[in-house]
């Protein structure tokens, strides 16, 4: 153990920094920590104007407690203004302090972003990545921090065994790192600090004593005087200033953290490259990644509304004038806010949890709207008519398209016919007041999904003293299609002249709904639909006395109806449902002393469905009896409750992967559900996708008897192991299980990876858990997280070798398809942008320029090209980096951002 004393005649300096840790919404609602916000500004602003000796603040380093506290007490911006422009107050670098595993790596940079710009009225931010209390950190945070001009991290949940001392050097991927401060005891060290002097020093010793072996010879001893929601302690700077008076073993100061900062040193600090999920010293509370799957399942759709849709196809299609920025902005504090650690990880009340997906969905329907109008600026410039097929995404790509077309010839081999509708040419005679109810109902040009007005006029057949609507209908809608004025123009018309007779010339052309392969379309660009020739037809076989087979020369799959499981590929059991117990919490996991597995149907009936070429199906409907609820005086499952599982696959032509979807009216209390899904060879590690990177991890993770170390991990959309890749829509948690040691005596290897389906547990927080025996927040009882009613998930599995980036845009960002009228000048196909050689995290416009955010998942050396386009690289702040023309470099694991000139 090292000597903590100090050199001789030399006192340990104590850095002690005031601040307050403000969970914007948790076991209360927002507006109920709000009140309690303001009350400590109120305070905090009266103390630190009176009292020089209050020197510094830090205001949890999130910018939304700023703009919280000011939207009730506008008033006092230029007080908070004052005191934050002299350094005393420090706020940002982040808007929210998010968690980092649950959200996309584009919500994290964009928080950071908004708390630096949000911050710049502020006399900028703390130039520190300020982390304490997000529930582990991901591997590529110390670049994004350095990207962001910070040479600082502070930290605490997370830090490995590895690490022993107060800090460390902390690596990410592409080589960037930032002087990592660990907070050994949490941000609350210094919490709750006495009114006396002498208790003062006594609790100082203490704690030295308690961490004597982290603390560097002769270095500082970093007090955080705060913790959750607490306000200031205003007797702070006499009691620190008698502190000083009264011993000569330590030197306090109150400081900022910033300035402590910069006293530190650099010297032998041990290194640490990658992720930080240890459960060693401190929880990470790895549950939260399965826990309310409704939430996480919003958070992927509204991320990928926005990241991969909204914003590319708005950056491509839409005049820069028009450019959504209010609209855009919107959306994005509403993702912002839903990423702070206990809003996302849902570990919070029912109110909370109702509020965050209120967010999610605005966000979502800002985000598919701002699609739908780009999509129609599409549809206005094409030069032809007819459906036009749009690629959101970088990659040249066919896929599978919805389309109606006119109705003519033979559909021919490669296209399934949906449905179709004979033509509607005619004329009818009616009386007035028959046409005026009948378009009366007619709201807009819309008369169902597939048929709109797309001309209208109102003539007048003088011969017959008749009036002539004539309405020709289509299966897309017409922008400016005069219905209304016609309608009114009628209305009138029949209101001078009852009696007049109209006559409805209805101009309707036969139309066809199929599916079919759309031709390659360039990345970020269209084509004309274009249906290809399908080189792997899917064919269904379902031979009697068998299960169903789907086959596209690709991927093969054969459902066993004795199970209710398939086999891929040769590769037999996926799809297997097991079902236990958890008498956990919103946090943890956690099985009853007794457990019951349940992992068997009662019966299983196998339906057909749709049977290629394009697309084929098979419904595998199994029930079950799952116990109703852990009964917590005999920790085991009691009661039954029947429920049926409808699991849905889908394979497409031409596609290496095959589609599931699980639906269920989940009946059950306190219980998890995974699927099994067999790993075509047995592996001792996994790759999952996280933030701007993929990371590898092992059979094992940290823990302590606090919290056991359990090996469950969060991928953001996809985890590939033993030659098996899974893509998911929010189905965060998987976990490698059926461990054995292999018989080429490399070690232990996994047989299976288990996805988590759903956590359904009672409980905000636990005590006497079995895997995490003291609590990890308010005991509150919820109802929220037992997710009683429907479920609906969907994943994709391959065993063959494919790019997983590739596949989860296949699976889940679909090629758009929009109809065209014609008459403008976009030519039938082609490209408004090429990024290759890197993966694209972001397209959009920013400070006025075209904005590209790639990065390098692989631990190859790459080269970017952006053909034809040049500009500056810029940092996370938008300071020009270096200048590029065509093309740049981009080392392993790197990420970059263009600012394309026009
Ligand atoms: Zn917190």
């Amino acid at each position: 153990m090292t000597d903590p004393t100090p050199t001789p005649g030399g006192r340990r300096r104590v850095a002690v920094v005031p601040h307050t840790h403000w969970d914007r919404e948790w076991y209360a609602p927002f507006q109920t920590f709000r009140l309690n916000l303001v009350r400590l500004v109120d305070e905090l602003l009266d103390l630190m104007e009176a009292d020089s000796s209050y020197g510094h603040y830090l205001l949890d380093g999130q910018l939304a407690a700023v703009d919280d506290y000011l939207e009730i007490r506008p008033e006092n911006e230029g007080r908070l203004r004052a005191l934050a422009a002299s350094g005393r107050i420090t706020v940002g670098p982040w808007y929210v302090l998010m968690d980092e595993f649950l959200v996309s790596g584009e919500t994290l940079v964009r928080n950071l972003q908004k708390g630096v710009l949000r911050g710049s009225t502020f006399g900028g931010v703390m130039e520190v990545g300020y982390l304490p209390d997000m529930f582990g950190h991901v591997a590529q945070m110390p670049q994004l921090l350095t990207q962001a001009g910070m040479a600082h991290a502070v930290v605490w949940r997370g830090v490995p065994s590895a690490v022993d001392r107060t800090a460390f050097r902390w690596t990410a991927p592409d080589g960037s790192s930032v002087r990592a401060e660990y907070l050994v005891a949490g941000y609350g060290n210094g919490a709750a600090l006495p009114e006396d002097a002498k208790q003062l020093v006594r609790r100082l010793a203490a704690l030295e004593e308690e961490f004597a072996s982290f603390l560097p010879v002769d270095g500082p001893m970093l007090l955080m005087n705060g913790s959750d929601h607490l306000r200031p302690q205003p007797w702070l700077g006499r009691v620190v200033s008698e502190a000083n008076e009264a011993q000569d073993e330590f030197d306090l100061a109150i400081t900022s953290l910033a300035d402590y900062l910069a006293t530190t040193s650099d010297d032998g600090l041990v290194e640490w490259r990658g992720e930080l999920r240890s459960g060693f010293r401190s929880n990470v509370l790895m549950g939260v990644g399965s826990n309310r799957v409704d939430v996480k399942q919003a958070a992927a759709r509204a991320e990928r509304s926005l990241e991969q849709l909204a914003e590319p196809l708005s950056t491509l299609f839409v005049r820069a004038d028009r450019w959504p920025a209010p609209f855009l902005d919107l959306a994005w504090t509403q993702l912002i806010r839903n990423s702070a650690h206990d809003s996302i990880c849902a570990c919070s009340a029912d109110d909370v949890v109702a509020a965050v997906l209120h967010r999610y969905a605005e966000a979502r329907h800002i985000g598919e709207g701002l699609t739908e109008q780009a999509l129609q600026a599409v549809g206005r410039s094409m030069a032809t008519a007819g459906p036009v097929v749009v690629n959101p995404t970088a990659r040249d790509r066919s896929g599978l398209v919805d389309v109606i077309v006119p109705a003519v010839g033979e559909p021919g081999p490669d296209v399934q016919v949906l449905s179709e509708r004979s033509g509607l040419p005619g004329s009818i005679t009616l009386d007035g007041q028959t046409v005026r109810n009948m378009l009366g109902l007619l709201q807009g040009a819309r008369i169902d999904d597939q048929a709109f007005v797309t001309e209208v006029s109102l003539d007048e057949d003088e011969d017959e003293d008749t009036l002539v609507v004539s309405l020709v209908i289509g299966p897309e809608p017409r922008e400016g299609v005069p219905v209304e004025e016609v309608k009114r123009e009628l209305f009138t018309r029949l209101t001078a002249r009852p009696e007049t007779q109209v006559r409805l010339v209805i101009d309707q052309p036969p139309i066809r709904r199929l599916l079919a392969r759309q031709d390659t379309v360039p990345g970020f660009g269209w084509s004309r639909f274009t249906p290809a020739p399908l080189a792997h037809p899917v064919r269904l076989e379902d031979p009697a006395g068998a299960g169903p087979t789907l086959d596209n020369g690709l991927v093969s799959v054969a459902v066993d109806p004795e199970t209710g499981t398939f086999s891929l590929d040769g590769l037999a059991g996926f799809g297997r449902l097991v079902d236990g117990g958890d008498h956990g919490d919103t946090y943890n996991y956690s099985p009853p002393t007794h457990d019951t597995v349940i992992d068997t149907p009662t019966s299983v009936t196998v339906t057909a469905g749709a049977s290629g070429p394009v697309q084929a199906g098979v419904d595998i409907v199994t029930t079950y009896d799952w116990p109703e609820r852990v009964d917590g005086d005999r920790h085991s499952r009691t009661g039954s409750r029947p429920v049926t599982v409808t699991t849905s696959l889908e394979l497409r032509a031409d596609e290496s992967f095959v589609r599931i979807r699980t639906r269920f009216e989940n009946p059950a209390r306190d219980h998890r559900l995974r699927v099994h899904l067999p790993l075509p060879h047995p592996a001792a590690t996994s790759r999952a996708e996280c933030a701007f990177t993929v990371v590898e991890r092992g059979l094992t993770a940290e823990g302590r008897p606090e919290e056991f170390g359990l090996p469950t991990f969060p991928s953001r959309r996809f985890v590939t192991a033993g030659g098996l890749t899974v893509a998911h829509e929010g189905l965060l948690e998987y976990e490698l299980v059926d461990i054995s040691d292999a018989t080429d005596g490399t070690g232990p290897a996994a047989g299976t990876l288990a996805l988590t389906l759903l956590r359904a547990t009672g409980m905000l927080s636990r005590l006497g858990m079995s895997l995490r025996p003291l609590p990890a927040g308010p005991m509150d009882a919820l109802d929220g997280p037992q997710l009683i009613g429907p479920v609906d998930v969907r994943y994709a599995l391959s065993t063959t070798t494919v790019d997983p980036y590739a596949m989860v845009d296949e699976f889940l960002v679909p090629l758009q398809v929009t109809g065209s009228f014609g008459g403008g000048d976009r030519a039938d196909r082609g490209s408004e942008l090429t990024v290759e050689g890197a993966e694209v995290s972001s397209v959009r416009r920013n400070a006025g320029a075209v904005e590209v955010r790639v990065f390098n998942p692989t631990d190859a050396a790459t080269t970017v090209h952006v053909p034809g386009r040049s500009g500056w690289l810029v940092d996370l702040r938008g300071r020009p980096v270096a200048p590029f023309e065509g093309a740049f470099p981009l080392r392993p694991h790197g990420i970059a951002t263009a600012r394309l000139a026009d």
